[in-house]
């Protein structure tokens, strides 16, 4: 779910255009998608154990990295490359970038 930038009521996230007040919906500033530095520090101190992914909702891969410790160390380090190159995505595409 999203919400409405000029009213603030709840809409479909797919939402073109508001129900409640009719206003264009921007969908970029709906996203809820998490913060770049918010994202490097999870990444950075948590990442070896898949925290990122799993906040993500990449619960596949969040999993792998558990058991995995990132992938050995190599999967962790190409995750912080990545956030911090501002190209880490969530499950639903959003970039973890501000
Ligand atoms: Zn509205």
């Amino acid at each position: 779910m999203a919400f409405c930038n000029t009213c603030g009521k709840e809409i479909n996230d797919k939402a073109v255009v508001c129900v409640h007040c009719g206003c264009k919906v921007n969908s970029s500033n709906n996203s809820e998608s998490m913060s770049k530095v918010t994202g490097i520090l999870i990444t950075v101190f948590l990442g070896g154990l898949g925290v990122h992914r799993f906040m993500a909702g990449k619960t596949g891969t969040g999993v792998l990295w558990l058991l995995t410790a990132g992938l050995l160390g190599i999967g962790w380090l190409v995750d912080i490359i990545t956030v911090c190159s501002g190209s880490f995505t969530d499950v639903n595409g959003n970039v973890w970038a501000e």
